[in-house]
């Protein structure tokens, strides 16, 4: 059997490391793990089901939640939250939601769950540092705030949403920001870690980049 691949790609939010990771491991014809996704459906689960982060029942909301992930969709406790990933309430909190450490650890449970026995490549925040700290390749992708903030607009507008710009650079920026600066498993650059700063590289260059480093090692 040949050797299983961990490429662990680490960056704050709109640095094109979920669409990069997403081709590269279609290029590679190994496994994608979003885990944004994951932390993204826990808060949409928390919003409609009127849960509190604070809530002294928190250990066993958390411990009945199920994560699967088929094709495009993301299922949680069977439930398709795919349609509100993306949603303004849910992008507000989920930095909230994902700082504690309950929820943590019940998500890097599931994330190494599902990579078991597989190449994968797996994007986030805390893959390099913690849930894959040997993962074979660690990547920490990053870019400019602005170029960054047009490239969310740039992509909320192609699924026909109402957005404006500045809202999108400032929420983005509080997120990287409270990413950051939480306690546990802070964004950042893992030990070890190549970064690549993608503010003036094409898509093709990222997903380039990061297979010529693959490919010769
Ligand atoms: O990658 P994406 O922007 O969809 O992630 C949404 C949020 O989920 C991040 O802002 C962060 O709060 C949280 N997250 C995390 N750890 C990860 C992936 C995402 O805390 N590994």
């Amino acid at each position: 059997m040949e050797k299983k691949l961990i490429i662990a790609i680490d960056g704050p939010a709109g640095s094109g490391k979920s669409t990069t990771a997403k081709i590269i491991a279609d290029k590679l014809k190994i496994s994608y793990l979003d885990t944004g996704a994951m932390y993204r459906a826990v808060t949409a689960y928390f919003i409609d089901n009127d849960y509190s982060i604070d809530s002294d029942n928190i250990y066993s909301i958390m411990d009945s939640i199920i994560i699967e992930f088929y094709e495009y969709s993301v299922l949680l406790n069977s439930q398709d939250f795919t349609y509100r990933l993306r949603d303004n309430d849910v992008s507000s909190l989920v930095s909230k939601i994902s700082s504690n450490k309950i929820v943590r650890d019940r998500m890097v449970l599931i994330q190494r769950n599902i990579s078991e026995n597989k190449s994968i490549v797996v994007d986030g925040r805390d893959i390099g540092t913690v849930v894959f700290p040997n993962a074979d390749y660690k990547f920490f992708i990053t870019a400019g705030i602005k170029e960054r903030a047009s490239r969310r607009y740039r992509e909320l507008k192609l699924k026909g949403r109402e957005v404006e710009l500045i809202n999108i650079e400032q929420q983005i920026k509080e997120r990287d920001y409270l990413d950051s600066t939480r306690k546990n498993s802070p964004l950042k650059k893992a030990d070890g870690a190549i970064v690549i700063d993608t503010t003036h590289l094409h898509l093709e260059e990222q997903v380039n980049t990061i297979l010529k480093i693959i490919n010769n090692n």
